[in-house]
């Protein structure tokens, strides 16, 4: 199969790509997200026929987050467009007549990364996205791990805290409630809050409340070694390097590839999770060590992981 569309679809904008055999995005379509779930599946349908108009793709791949069925069709629960059930695959195949496949969107990042990212090269692979919150794909053997029932590599949601902070899914002490973009933010604003002498530069590039600090300015502080915003960055991946070494437990990877928008500062956030990942692996002077690399293809991953998986079939 030669050409295929993967979709990706945002908080904000719905974006539909053709995509060669080698992962090279060739053209693309964006629309912004309609507010209710019925105007997404237009968006995307017309987002394809656009961006499908004139070039000869042959399948479609919708990364969408949420709970995808084993069918690889409908989406069981979608927590941001509140789907509920919705038979994606079969409404998007009716309007633009090729064949669809919807994959749940951290599964299409990662499986993108696999193929022409981070992970080339590496059979076994696990993959996390520290984005708003995080969210997990898993490779074994060259495949992408859906388990039973579609809804595996959920890393977001482990219970890393027994009665720790309550989580939006309704349970308490989830990983990404201590490895994730808010998670930073409420790190940087509790240091802010506490000692705002030592946080003032920080403070100087919101509105100089801690409640006016965003994930931009950490990043931007950070960058110019900034100390509180070092400091929040380094409890992020103390967080986030022993949840890996608890997923090297159970999967064994060569390769932990760590993408969204905390792993684009690169080693300084990278380096400290290496570091608490080597100090909580089990055995760890004992065994091989998975890698523990940054994502490379970015924003793009979801699009052309799904457009990829179309391909596959
Ligand atoms: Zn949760």
């Amino acid at each position: 199969m030669g050409l295929t569309i993967g979709v990706d679809i945002g908080g904000t904008k719905i974006a539909a790509g053709v995509v060669d055999e080698s992962g090279t995005i060739l053209e693309t379509s964006t629309v912004p997200t309609p507010p209710t779930p019925e105007g997404v599946v237009d968006a995307i349908a017309a987002a394809v026929r656009t961006v499908g108009a004139g070039a000869s793709a042959e399948a479609v791949g919708i990364g969408a987050a949420g709970y995808v069925d084993d069918k690889r069709a409908t989406v069981l629960f979608a927590p941001n467009i509140k789907w509920r059930h919705e038979a994606l695959k079969d409404k998007i195949e009716q309007r633009v007549e090729l064949p669809v496949v919807v994959e749940n969107d951290a599964n299409a990042a990662a499986w993108g990364e696999y193929r022409f990212g981070a992970g080339r090269g590496h059979d076994d692979v696990v993959c996390i996205t520290l984005g708003t919150g995080l969210g997990g794909g898993i490779i074994l053997g060259g495949r992408l791990h859906r388990g039973r029932f579609g809804v595996a590599g959920e890393f977001g949601h482990i219970r890393m805290v027994p009665d720790g902070l309550l989580c939006g899914c309704g349970s308490q002490g989830c990983w990404e409630q201590y490895a994730s973009g808010r998670a930073l933010v409420r790190y940087a604003r509790q240091r802010a809050a506490a000692d705002p002498e030592r946080a003032e530069a920080l403070l100087g590039l919101g509105d100089g409340t801690p409640e006016g600090i965003e994930g931009k300015h950490i990043s931007e502080a950070a960058r110019a070694g900034d100390p509180v915003a070092v400091d929040s960055f380094r409890e992020l991946a103390r967080w986030a390097g022993a949840g890996l070494a608890d997923l090297a437990s159970l999967f064994d990877p060569s390769a932990f590839i760590v993408g969204g928008g905390v792993s684009d500062e690169g080693d300084l956030v990278l380096e400290p999770i290496r570091k608490s990942y080597r100090r909580w692996l089990v055995g760890a002077r004992y065994r091989p060590h998975a890698q523990v690399v940054a994502a490379r293809l970015g924003g793009r991953a979801g699009l052309v992981g799904a457009a990829d998986l179309a391909r596959q079939g």
